[in-house]
C-alpha cells in the first residue's frame, strides 16, 4: 500500500518537474530551425567550399586565371581557363569550375592566389544525389551572388567572345612581330655613304 502511493507521488513530481521546464521555456525566443526553408548564419571561420570573392570596388570576381590555384590543389579539383580581350591588361577568367567533393578544404588554393580573389563559402549544404551536383561552376555560381546581392551580373563570355579575343591576340602578336623585323632589317641597312663591308 505504501509502494502504491509513493509510485503516485513520484509520477505525480515528474509531472511537475516537466510542466516547469515547458513553462520556462515557454516564453523564450524559439531556436528551432526550420530547415530546409530557413538557412542559419555560419561562423565567419566556417570553411565552406572556397569561391571567387566579389570584391566591393568593381563589384566583379579578381580572378586573372593565372592557374596557380589549380596547379597547386593537391588533389587537382580545380580547372580554370582565361583569355586576355582586347584593351584589357591582364587575363581574365573565362571558366572556373571546382569539383568540391574531394576537398579537403586544406586552403592552398586560397592563399596561393596573387589577387585574392578566392575565400571559403558559408554553404553547410554539401550532399547531393550524384556526382555531378559536386561540380561546382564558379563564374555562374558568381552571378547567381551577384543577383541575389542586386549588384550588376558579370556575363560568362560566350565561345565567340573567346575565339574573337584569341584572333585579335594572335594578330597584335603577329604585327609585334613584323615591327621586330622590320626594326631589325632597318638597323642592318648601312646609313648613306657608309662602305658595306665584304
Ligand atoms: S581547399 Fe585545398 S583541396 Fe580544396 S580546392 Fe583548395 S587547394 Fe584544393
Ligand atoms: S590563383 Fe587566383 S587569380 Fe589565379 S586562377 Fe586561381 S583564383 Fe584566379
Amino acid at each position: 500500500m505504501i509502494n502504491y502511493f509513493k509510485e503516485i507521488l513520484v509520477g505525480f513530481w515528474s509531472l511537475l518537474a516537466g510542466m516547469a521546464v515547458t513553462i520556462r521555456y515557454f516564453t523564450k525566443p524559439i531556436v528551432t530551425v526550420q530547415y530546409p526553408r530557413e538557412k542559419i548564419p555560419m561562423s565567419p571561420q566556417y570553411r565552406g567550399y572556397p569561391q571567387l570573392i566579389i570584391d566591393p570596388e568593381t563589384q566583379t570576381h579578381r580572378c586573372i586565371a593565372c592557374e596557380m590555384c589549380s596547379r597547386m590543389c593537391p588533389s587537382q579539383l580545380i580547372i580554370v581557363e582565361g583569355i586576355k580581350f582586347p584593351g584589357e591588361k591582364q587575363k581574365r577568367a573565362t571558366k572556373y569550375i571546382h569539383e568540391h567533393y574531394y576537398c579537403s578544404l586544406c586552403g592552398l588554393c586560397t592563399e596561393v592566389c596573387p589577387t585574392s580573389a578566392l575565400e571559403y563559402s558559408a554553404e553547410y549544404r554539401l550532399a547531393g544525389y550524384r556526382r555531378e551536383d559536386a561540380v561546382i561552376d564558379h563564374l555562374l555560381q558568381l552571378q547567381q551572388r551577384q543577383q541575389a546581392a542586386g549588384v550588376p551580373i558579370t556575363p560568362v563570355p560566350t565561345e565567340a567572345d573567346i575565339a574573337a579575343a584569341a584572333a585579335a591576340e594572335a594578330a597584335a602578336k603577329e604585327a609585334k612581330e613584323k615591327e621586330a623585323k622590320a626594326k631589325a632589317a632597318a638597323a642592318k641597312k648601312p646609313a648613306p655613304g657608309e662602305e658595306v663591308k665584304e
